[in-house]
């Protein structure tokens, strides 16, 4: 097992009132799991993946990450987030070389090229990102992410910010990633509120109840890859999975 979830629960509280955004949370990841987190918005999906980097804290539960409590700098664990989260005036290269000089690898120069590469960059490493399209500056997150070399990377909706085009091109190469064994990441959570998208990519989703977050389904799509959207089982998949949302 790579992840426990745990008891996890979330109020946030301010002096006029109290909201409960995550009610009991448990589940387990596994080392080649790729989680989709999928709900209405507002149900916790983005609290819950915070959590589960260690970058929030739940008030009760805890998130196991190899049987460890969950520290908010685990270099094994990686995040992409939706607004790309990238330093404006760095180069693509320098973005990258930042986290890999924060993790004191040696050969920083090299790794970076390595995942410049994976992602499609190459010829862009000393562009700056106001020179970059969206979909290139998310390519820049995957890169950073991946190049800490992470057993789980997570994702708080990654392409809900790019063209149809971009995205699906992205969400196939991050397939590929997956699949590779010598690659990293082995595993995926990525929270969306794209049903289709889910399906095209997960092996696992969960479904999480309207506010307060509850787990109200955990199922395993049964459905080969590569995922094809015009088979009518893939909208047999979809329609379940609605049926199954509030
Ligand atoms: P989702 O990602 O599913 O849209 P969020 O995790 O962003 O949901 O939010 C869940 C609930 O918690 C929402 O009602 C939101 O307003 C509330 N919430 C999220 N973050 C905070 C915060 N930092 N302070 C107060 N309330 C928050």
């Amino acid at each position: 097992m790579l992840l426990e979830i745990r008891n996890v629960s979330k109020t946030y509280e301010s002096e006029s009132n109290k909201i409960l955004a995550l009610d009991n949370i448990n589940f387990t990841v596994e080392d080649n799991d790729f989680i989709c987190i999928v709900g209405p918005s507002g149900c916790g999906k983005s609290t819950l993946l915070r959590i589960i980097v260690g970058l929030e804290k739940p008030n009760s539960g805890e998130v196991f990450f190899r049987g460890e409590a969950i520290e908010p700098d685990n270099p094994k664990v990686a995040m992409v987030f939706q607004n790309f989260a990238i330093f404006p005036w760095l180069t693509v290269q320098e973005n990258i070389e930042l986290v890999l000089e924060s993790l004191n690898r040696p050969d920083e120069k090299k790794i970076a090229c390595k995942y410049i590469r994976a992602v499609g960059l190459d010829g862009f490493e000393k562009v700056y990102p106001r020179e970059l399209s969206g979909g290139m500056k998310q390519r820049v997150g995957f890169a950073r992410a991946l190049a800490v070399e992470p057993v789980l990377l997570c994702m708080d909706e990654p392409f809900s910010s790019l063209d149809a085009l971009t995205s699906q091109n992205l969400k196939d190469e991050l397939l590929m990633l997956w699949a590779d064994a010598s690659m990293p990441p082995d595993a995926v959570i990525m929270v969306t509120h794209n049903v289709e998208e889910a399906v095209y990519m997960a092996n696992r989703i969960i479904i999480l109840s309207p506010r307060p977050g509850k787990v109200m389904a955990d199922m395993r799509i049964e459905l080969k890859r590569p995922r094809n959207r015009k088979d009518p089982e893939f909208y047999r998949w979809v329609d379940k999975v609605y049926s199954l949302i509030v």
